[in-house]
């Protein structure tokens, strides 16, 4: 294609999803530009160790195996720039014009997003306020802060769990809170924290405040069984509530369902003829490294085949 700013597909975000769609698009000589906002590599960055992605029975970190995929991304050809997309134009029949914060414009044949979900908040008194002076969503990137300290981890899915088995590893007592009786994370994840001597499950309760003035000092929580309140003190509050898509730029763009996960069919395709989407941005996709790769290919070949039917 000429022109400098213009590409057979435009694939927007750097995660698994992502960088697989594009090794598999440069590797079949498509030009290929990846956009991502942030860096490369999405929230498994944030995953200490990744022990269920096949080939790495040790486990990887997150950080090294998205810098293998970056690497591999690159060595077929990928373009990369950073940049937050704002918006998809349909620009003519057969262009799409994807438009970033800054008034860059890039066009492409075939658009593949891949933007991936991001921690959900929880919106309770004292979150905001305290985020980042104890308040994270992230014990990778802050849990060594809290050495001998006590922390809190709000959720009972795999990622509450996983990651307050890594936060006990510094700290010096870890309590989850979880809503219900019963934890939702795998079995693996479950027995690893409760055989934990620093781990403790505080059951049948949610967080009503997260209290503190400069620095947070607890968490204000109540027990939905018998209505009591309680305070338990605690240096960092860890939430881990589930995630919401980054789709907000989407607007007039595919069918969303009613959460803002992209609506496809199973070969990724969107409502717009020449955008797909895969990876944990698609409605009903597994969360899972291996399967946003598994999408992300798949999105790839049928873009493949959408550009030799249409073009
Ligand atoms: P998740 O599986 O959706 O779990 C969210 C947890 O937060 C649930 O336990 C839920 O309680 C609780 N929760 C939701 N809203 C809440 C609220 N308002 N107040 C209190 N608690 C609330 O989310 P996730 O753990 O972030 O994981 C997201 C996806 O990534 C999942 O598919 C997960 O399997 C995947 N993941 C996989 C790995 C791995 O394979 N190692 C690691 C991390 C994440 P209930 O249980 O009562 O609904």
């Amino acid at each position: 294609m000429a022109g400098k700013k213009e590409y057979y597909v435009i694939i927007i975000g750097a995660g698994p999803a992502g960088l697989t769609a594009a090794i598999y698009c440069g590797r079949s000589g498509l030009r290929t530009l990846i956009v991502e906002k942030t860096v490369e590599g999405g929230q498994i960055l944030k995953a200490d160790i990744v022990e269920n992605y096949p080939g790495f029975p040790e486990g990887i970190s997150g950080f090294d195996l998205m810098g293998k995929m970056k690497a591999q991304a690159e060595k077929f050809g990928a373009e990369f720039v950073n940049e937050e997309v704002i918006k998809l134009i349909a620009h003519s029949s057969k262009l799409i014009a994807v438009n970033s914060i800054g008034g860059s414009k890039y066009f492409s044949k075939a658009v593949i997003i891949a933007t991936g979900a991001n921690p959900k908040e929880l919106g309770i008194k004292g979150e905001a306020e305290l985020t980042g002076r104890g308040v994270s969503y992230c014990a990778t990137c802050d849990g060594p802060l809290f050495k001998n300290k006590e922390v809190i981890v709000i959720g009972g899915g795999d990622a509450a769990v996983g990651e307050a088995v890594y936060l006990a590893r510094f700290a010096k007592k870890v309590s989850i809170v979880h809503r219900r009786d019963r934890l939702r994370a795998a079995e693996v994840l479950q027995d690893r924290f409760l055989k934990n001597e620093k781990g403790q499950v505080i059951w049948d309760s949610t967080a009503i405040e997260v209290l503190g003035t400069d620095r947070v000092s607890g968490l204000k929580i109540k027990n939905l069984k018998t209505g009591r309140e309680e305070m338990i003190p605690g240096q960092g509050v860890f939430i881990y509530v589930g995630l919401k898509p980054n789709s907000d730029f989407l607007k007039e763009g595919p069918k969303l369902d009613e959460k803002g996960f992209i609506i496809t069919n199973e070969d990724m395709q969107t409502s717009i003829p020449g955008i797909f989407a895969c990876g944990d941005i698609r409605k009903n996709a597994l969360k899972q490294v291996v399967v946003a790769c598994s999408e992300g290919a798949q999105a790839a070949f049928s873009c493949l085949r959408y550009l030799e039917n249409a073009h």
